[in-house]
Parts: C-alpha cells; sequence; structure tokens
C-alpha cells in the first residue's frame, strides 16, 4: 500500500526543495560551524519559509494554512531534510504543535494562539516535557511513585502557578509560545497527574539558561528554561486536567516525523557515497566498478528503498485504517535508526580516508543523524513500548 502524492502535494514539496537548495544549502555549513550554539537559530531562514506558507502548512485554510496531512508532513520534511535537518525541523515543530492547537485546543485557545502564531512570521513553539531528573520516566513510563515530569502546577484563583526546571526542549528561548507538561497531582503517577499549558514564552517569572552545545542538529538548539511563580490563566490548560500525557499521546500516535526526517539524512548520504565511488579511481577505474564497493551501494539504496516504502504504507495506513495500529509508527521510528547506522557505516566505508575527514559533506549528515537517534524516547523504550501491543 502506498500513498498516491497529488499535484498539490508534489508542489509543496518542490517549493520546499527548491527553497532549501536556493537559501538554505549556501549558508548551512557556516550557521552550523559556529562555535556559540546560541548564534546557530536561523531566524532569517524561518521568516523566509514562512513567507511561503511552510511554517503556517497544518493550520486550517481559515488561518491560512492547508490542514496538511500527515503524508503530505512527511513527504515536505524528507525533502528538506535531504538538504539541511535542522530548518526542516523547526517547520515540523511549528507543524507538530499548531496541530495539537487545532486538535485539542478549545475555542478561546484556537482564536488566539492560532491567530498570534499566523500573524507572525518569526512565530515557533516548544514542547517542554523532559527535566533534568525526568527523561525516560517521561516516555515510558513505569509510573514509579514521585518518578517523571516534577515541575509544579498549583491553582491560585484563575490561574496555575508553574515551579520548577525543564531542560533539552528544542527551540526553548527562540520560541514564542510554550507547550508545558506540569504536574498537577503529584501524589499520582506522571501518566495520571500531569497536565499541559500553553504559556506565552515571555510570561513574568519565565528565564532561560543554557542552549545546549548539542554536536548535531545545530540549527534547531536545544535549551533549559526556569519557571519561577509563573501565573498561567487556568483557561490555557490544553487537554484536561491531569489528561496531558493522554490527549499528546493519541494526536501523535501517528508521527511519521522520526521516519522522514532519517529518510531525507539517508537519501543525502547515499548521494555523496555514490558520487564518490563515480569519482574516485583505484585499480585503474571508479570504485563504484568494483562489485565490493557496488553491492556497499546496493545495500544502502535497499536500506533506504525499504523504509521509504514502510514509510508511505503507515502513511496510507494512516489515512485508510480506521484502527490504525500504533506499533506502525514506532516500527517506523525504530527501523529509521537502523537503517541511518547502516548507511552512515557502509557510505563511510565507501569513502574510505576521505569519509573521516572534517569537510566531508557526509560529516554534518552524521552528527545530526546521530543526535536524533533518541527523539521521542530511545529506541530501547520503542522497543519496550511496542511488547504490550504484540499480538
Ligand atoms: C536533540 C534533542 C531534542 C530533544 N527535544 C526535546 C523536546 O523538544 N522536548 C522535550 O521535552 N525533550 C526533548 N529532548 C529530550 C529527550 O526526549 C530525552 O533526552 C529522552 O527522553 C531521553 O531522556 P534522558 O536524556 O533523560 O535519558 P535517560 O532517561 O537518562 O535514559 C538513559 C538511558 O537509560 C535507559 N532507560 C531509562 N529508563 C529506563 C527504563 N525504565 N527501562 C529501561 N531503560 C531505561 C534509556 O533508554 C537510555 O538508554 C530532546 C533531546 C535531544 C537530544
Amino acid at each position: 500500500m502506498s500513498v498516491q502524492f497529488t499535484a498539490e502535494q508534489l508542489a509543496w514539496r518542490d517549493l520546499a526543495r527548491d527553497f532549501f537548495e536556493r537559501e538554505v544549502r549556501p549558508v548551512a555549513a557556516e550557521i552550523d560551524a559556529r562555535p556559540d550554539p546560541q548564534d546557530c537559530y536561523p531566524g532569517e531562514l524561518v521568516e523566509k519559509l514562512s513567507k511561503i506558507g511552510l511554517r503556517t502548512l497544518a493550520l486550517p485554510k481559515q488561518y491560512g494554512g492547508i490542514n496538511a496531512d500527515a503524508a503530505t508532513k512527511a513527504l515536505l520534511l524528507m525533502t528538506m531534510c535531504e538538504v539541511e535537518a535542522g530548518t526542516a525541523k523547526i517547520m515540523s515543530q511549528c507543524w507538530k504543535v499548531s496541530q495539537v492547537i487545532v486538535e485539542a485546543g478549545t475555542d478561546l485557545q484556537q482564536e488566539k494562539f492560532l491567530r498570534e502564531f499566523a500573524a507572525d512570521h518569526r512565530y515557533t513553539t516548544s514542547i517542554l516535557m523532559t527535566e533534568p531528573n525526568a527523561g525516560s520516566d517521561n516516555i515510558l513510563p513505569y509510573n514509579a511513585p514521585g518518578a517523571g515530569v516534577a515541575l509544579t502546577a498549583i491553582p491560585d484563583g484563575d490561574c496555575y502557578v508553574l515551579n520548577g526546571t525543564k531542560c533539552l526542549n528544542s527551540l526553548v528561548s527562540f520560541s514564542k509560545l510554550l507547550l508545558v507538561y506540569a504536574r498537577t497531582d503529584p501524589s499520582r503517577p506522571v501518566r495520571q497527574g500531569t497536565s499541559t499549558f500553553l504559556v506565552p514564552a515571555d510570561l513574568p517569572g519565565i528565564t532561560y539558561g543554557e542552549v545546549h552545545d548539542k554536536m548535531g542538529f545545530r540549527l534547531y538548539p536545544n535549551g533549559e528554561t526556569f519557571f519561577a511563580d509563573v501565573r498561567v490563566p487556568a483557561e490555557y490548560m490544553i487537554g484536561g486536567l491531569n489528561a496531558g500525557f493522554d490527549t499528546f499521546s493519541q494526536i501523535f500516535r501517528g508521527s511519521l516525523e522520526i521516519p522522514a526526517t532519517y529518510l531525507g539524512i539517508c537519501k543525502a548520504m547515499y548521494r555523496i557515497a555514490l558520487d564518490h565511488a563515480k569519482g574516485r579511481i583505484q585499480g585503474g577505474k571508479p570504485i563504484v566498478e568494483h562489485q565490493a564497493v557496488g553491492t556497499m551501494l546496493a545495500e544502502i539504496a535497499m536500506a533506504i528503498d525499504t523504509l521509504e516504502g514502510y514509510l508511505w504504507d503507515t502513511a496510507w495506513h494512516l489515512q485508510n485504517d480506521r484502527q490504525f495500529d500504533a506499533k506502525k509508527t514506532r516500527f517506523g521510528k525504530m527501523f529509521a535508526a537502523d537503517c541511518f547506522v547502516k548507511c552512515m557505516v557502509l557510505g563511510l566505508e565507501v569513502m574510505g580516508g576521505a569519509g573521516i575527514m572534517r569537510d566531508n559533506p557526509m560529516e554534518k549528515l552524521i552528527r545530526d543523524g546521530l543526535t536524533f537517534l533518541h527523539g521521542d524516547g530511545t529506541n530501547s523504550l520503542t522497543k519496550l513500548r511496542v511488547v504490550p501491543l504484540l499480538a
């Protein structure tokens, strides 16, 4: 099974590809190399991408979007990641959070936050779940007493007062809207005692700490946020009291973000390895003509083709199955990671000594790929989450 892309979807893909080739590729390496991670956020590119409609793609038509479905988002994300995954992921993050507000937001939340989001070309969004002592405990979770989200939200009049620390969250200090996971009932396990809030990033009491100095995805910075008596209107709670996790698990259950990201990165790695093999002469002929090299390239191509087939098959099931099998997106995430590792190892082997040089164009792709291997939780945990779903 596979989705059949419409002319409109392909036109969006071409628009994204042209923009990334023309505007992002020429500047990506320089931005990525800036020593201070604070300087790596590509704000100007975000603004330009917004002006051609990509940032707001997931919004309903009345807010200027096209209500992009999962297949459209995956197609564009894959295409953009072939050039620069960090900038691509900023767009994807905007689609993700706007989708949350569309699907779970109240009328008031939609009117306020979607309008603000649509009107400001620099408006991006963050999801704040992870904390210094709560990473995997939020993802699996074992629901151990006291484990998981510790940032508290305590009701006070018509507000909740937030106190605590978040870390590793993408785009914080650059975003204008934070989707914050907070404990509203510390006596219950994390899944049953956590709510989520839409929090304007400039509310009094919010301060930003370190921007983490990551090895990859440098154009998609992560950082720390501190909440000290931050008063958030109760009407900004999204998804119901103590229902934060359930709401978002349901919305994100069909996410194709990770496989689409890795498919783009792997395709770019393959192209570099193949071009090298066609140009490098050893034994009197291009190394691609040596069978041992040819079969390595064939293995890379096979892994990519399989990932792509699985991605579009999952997209088809998302659109057509009333009872979508959540295992499919988890398998897709795990297989995408395996596919990346295979492409990396074989690609480096094809390139020989040239592969190890800092100026090898594959170097940034490797750093980016390694950086997101545990996106949405590590693969060990993803496997553990699949086990209860096995028939
Ligand atoms: C590039 C990047 C982007 C990110 N973006 C965001 C974001 O936007 N928002 C956000 O909230 N977070 C984000 N994170 C955080 C990410 O979700 C966490 O890093 C991830 O959940 C793992 O948590 P941890 O780093 O605390 O690892 P730990 O929880 O310390 O895990 C360490 C190891 O122990 C294993 N482990 C832990 N608990 C168990 C268990 N119960 N059973 C078996 N094995 C276990 C894990 O699998 C892992 O191998 C991001 C991280 C990175 C690097």
